[in-house]
């Protein structure tokens, strides 16, 4: 069976890259597409052609969850080839109505973040509302007849020659899947598995009510859950292939330790708000991924019970 190739696109939100994974027998297969952009498109041509295949050539594509940098460029890769994108269930409406399901996630997210600094002005506040705005140009819909749900779990999907299993990977977002090929242990890991921590980002539950999804909590679940099974490479959505994967895990495992200490420390020598908490760890000037990352490290001690939370008129003040 054939290892996926790796294309290497380029990420205009802060990743540096993101990657597609290429299969060219027994038929061409391409794992999430990239961001729509004209360098993202020339790109991919580019290294398509380095394997001797073209977008044309492209019959499948899945996608592993609906973030921008992932699926992006996917309806225009269909336009292109007539490829069919198998995209997990999950996600299906937000690939299919992109701007109206965008549109009303945001909606939420800007709720949680207003609950956390009513100032519309506020850093957090407008941070999250310029990648809004920005990411909308880099992610077309997908046509609905070119698009088929993929069940979240026990479903196997054909890739270059294998069986690959269907897992699903909720905590970097809640609609994720990774795929693994059992005889090799192989591993198309997504941002599940990645060198640097992914990020829990702030988003609706899957089910009504709606509520703010429990991400961090999912995270480390996951993570839990992909360190017991073997994997020998893990093929992930940004950087290189993982070989140490045990280790990276484990890494990161006691990192969301450190961080949740850390905020622990600190709200146990005063009350703050949650812009300051997210300065106490990262400094002044933080990641847009820093936000959602804080907020799951209070989800933490919050889950168990150290956190409280006082609503004031410039927002939620924390102390443990
Ligand atoms: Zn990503």
């Amino acid at each position: 069976m054939q290892a996926p190739y790796r294309i290497e696109l380029p990420n205009d939100f802060g990743m540096g890259s993101v990657n597609a994974w290429l299969f060219t027998e027994p038929e061409v297969v391409l794992v999430d597409s990239g961001e729509h952009s004209e360098h993202s498109w020339k790109a991919l041509n580019e290294q398509l052609a380095a394997y001797g295949v073209s977008v044309a050539d492209i019959q499948k594509i899945y996608i592993t969850h609906a973030h921008v940098d992932h699926v992006g460029m996917a309806a225009r890769v269909v336009a292109a080839s007539g490829a069919t994108v198998y995209i997990p269930e999950y996600a299906y409406d937000i690939c299919v109505n992109t701007k109206a399901a965008n549109l009303k996630r945001f909606e939420v997210i800007e709720n949680i973040l207003l609950e956390l600094d009513p100032n519309p002005q506020a850093p957090l506040n407008l941070g999250y509302r310029m990648i809004f705005e920005q990411f909308q140009d880099y992610w077309i819909p997908i046509p609905k007849e070119k698009a088929v749900p993929v069940p979240m779990q026990d479903f196997q999907v054909e890739m270059g020659g294998a069986s690959w299993e269907v897992m699903y990977a909720p905590g970097h977002c809640n609609n994720q899947i990774c795929f693994y090929q059992k005889e090799k242990e192989w591993l198309l890991s997504a941002d599940m598995i990645l060198k640097l921590l992914p990020s829990p980002v702030i988003e609706p539950t899957i089910a009504p009510p709606y509520q703010r999804n429990q991400s961090m909590g999912q995270l480390i679940d996951s993570l839990k859950r992909f360190r017991a099974l073997p994997i020998q490479k893990a093929f992930p959505g940004h950087y290189e292939i993982i070989e140490d994967v045990e280790s990276i895990i484990d890494h990161q495992l006691s990192r969301i330790q450190m961080r949740e200490k850390m905020c622990h420390d600190y709200l146990s020598k005063q009350k703050a708000s949650f812009f300051e908490v997210v300065v106490h760890l990262y400094g002044q000037g933080f990641s847009p991924p820093c936000i959602p990352a804080t907020l799951g490290y209070l989800d933490l001690l919050d889950m168990k019970g150290f956190l409280k939370k006082q609503s004031t008129v410039q927002g939620v003040v924390y102390s443990v």
